[in-house]
């Protein structure tokens, strides 16, 4: 239905994926056979401010909350992205064989030419997340066109600085569905507990974009995926 109004939504590399255990098993052991010859690991190195502000706000189909310019980047290959904005989405876009995990975050980021690069990590139910507690505090509603600033916002707790990732070529999940994007899912989770996680389901009606949040995986067709960082 996208694709009437947005062609790209149809494309041949489009996110979220489901992604296949055992393909990401059979990266790593060509990952290991590669750094037997290698001098160094082609990891990614995240560079997030123990502190920043946070411009935290209701797009109606997330709470997306904007970052600073300069708060935030990660760097892969001698190419460095800059953090844009994250984003949440319940239950997670990305499936690993199939299995869904109950959120994931999207960390949005672009390099100097525009082209953009999205950290997901998926989050668990466990305890309370205290980094994103205050931004739970006071969650805008669908509609509401408040936005709320939160400082001393701890960014850096979210992601590891030195993450392993399965990594591919996909799109956004949203319209426009534009691709190129490279997409990074890191093997580290986040948790959020019980109650967190059902304050955001219950701001966000459905399970599926539009009344949800969350595009159902897309066809892999001949993509490969790829696995990046420290094993
Ligand atoms: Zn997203």
């Amino acid at each position: 239905m996208w694709a009437e109004s947005f062609p790209e939504c149809a494309g041949t590399e489009q996110s979220p994926i489901d992604i296949d255990s055992g393909e990401v098993d059979a990266a790593i052991e060509q990952l290991k056979l590669e750094k037997r010859g290698a001098k160094k690991s082609a990891g990614i190195a995240v560079d997030y401010a123990k502190s920043t502000t946070v411009d935290v706000f209701n797009n109606t189909h997330t709470i997306q909350g904007n970052i600073p310019v300069g708060a935030g980047s990660f760097s892969i290959g001698g190419d460095t992205y800059d953090l844009l904005q994250f984003h949440f989405h319940a239950p997670s876009e990305h499936a690993i064989d199939g299995a869904l995990h109950p959120m994931e975050m999207h960390f949005v980021h672009a390099n100097s030419d525009g082209d953009l690069a999205v950290l997901g990590v998926f989050v668990d139910e466990g305890r309370a997340n205290k980094v994103l507690a205050p931004l739970w505090a006071d969650l805008p509603e669908v509609g509401e066109t408040r936005r709320v600033e939160v400082t001393d916002f701890r960014l850096s707790r979210l992601v590891p600085k030195k993450p392993t990732s399965v990594s591919y070529m996909g799109s956004l999940t949203t319209p426009p569905c534009s691709e190129g994007v490279s997409w990074f899912v890191l093997n580290e989770d986040q948790e959020m507990s019980e109650e967190q996680i059902g304050r955001f389901e219950e701001i966000f009606s459905g399970e599926e974009f539009p009344e949800g949040t969350r595009r159902p995986v897309q066809p892999l067709n001949d993509r490969e995926i790829s696995v990046t960082g420290k094993n």
